[in-house]
């Protein structure tokens, strides 16, 4: 097991890809606080997890609220003592042409998807200073590379997560602590179909892609298994692309 009693907390754990992320570490010995805006279904995929013997906690964890992260950091730290592993996952993706943009969509956008990361890892690096040790990945998407209409705000977002990601290592490597990124591609999602992707819109980012198949939550869990464990103990301040061969750099 590659996380054998580490504790680690999971952002927009109830559906898609932090789901994933929850039931991998799961099955890798963590101790996982799922967080999600969605209540009742968060709690519902903690339970499921502790269903297969593992250690599973769902909460209210709106990544807009500093609260709500609060509350979770200290759930972790007064019942373990300790947090191992931050999944900087939560995130939104509705489009919106530029010219019909209003600065109310702009600022929820940076909200969720990029300042929630400054409240989460501020709550947690403390703690992770304290131990010597830690693993943060954070989620950012290949739309970066690529630059997507609809999405301008998004984009900007999730450039964001990685110029933070890279910064954040630097600063606090010297504290052992680690700090990656993940670009996903086009992974199948509750919140992909949410937004209305097509079939036809799957078949052309397939035709894109190098490997000629579906990305799955899983694809994205265990590269952020890969970046929590010691795997990757040489590792930070990177951006992994996970995006079946979509995007090469
Ligand atoms: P998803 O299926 O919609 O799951 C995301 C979860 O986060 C949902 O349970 C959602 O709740 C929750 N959430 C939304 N706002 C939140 C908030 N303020 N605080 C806490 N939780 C919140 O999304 P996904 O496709 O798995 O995407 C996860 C991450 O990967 C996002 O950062 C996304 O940008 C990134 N990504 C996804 C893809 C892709 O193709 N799917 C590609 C590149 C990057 P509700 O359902 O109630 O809103």
């Amino acid at each position: 097991m590659l996380l054998k009693d580490k504790v680690a907390i999971v952002t927009g754990a109830a559906e898609g890809i932090g789901a994933g992320v929850a039931e991998v570490f799961a099955e890798q010995g963590a101790r996982v606080y799922l967080g999600d805006i969605a209540k009742e279904a968060v709690e519902a995929r903690a339970a499921s997890i502790r269903g297969k013997g593992a250690q599973a906690f769902g909460h209210l964890m709106d990544v807009t609220r500093t609260d709500q992260v609060q509350a979770v950091v200290s759930a972790a730290m007064d019942r373990y003592g300790r947090i191992d592993i931050l999944i900087n996952n939560a995130g939104i993706y509705p489009r919106q042409p530029f010219l019909e943009m209003t600065e109310q969509q702009w600022d929820q956008m940076q909200d969720v998807n990029a300042k929630s990361m400054f409240r989460t890892c501020r709550a947690v690096t403390p703690h992770m200073v304290a131990q010597r040790s830690g693993h943060i990945v954070n989620i950012s998407s290949v739309t970066f590379f690529l630059g997507t209409v609809n999405l301008v705000h998004y984009v900007a977002s999730k450039g964001a997560v990685v110029g933070f990601s890279r910064s954040l290592a630097r600063e606090l490597g010297t504290h052992n602590i680690h700090v990656n990124c993940i670009t996903p591609g086009a992974i199948e999602t509750f919140g992909e179909a949410a937004i209305g992707v097509t079939q036809e819109q799957i078949n052309e980012m397939i035709g894109m892609q190098t490997l000629k198949r579906r990305l799955h939550p899983k694809d994205i869990a265990n590269v952020c298994l890969f970046l929590s464990s010691e795997l990757s103990s040489g590792m930070t301040g990177q951006t992994l692309n996970v995006d079946a061969g979509w995007v090469m750099h």
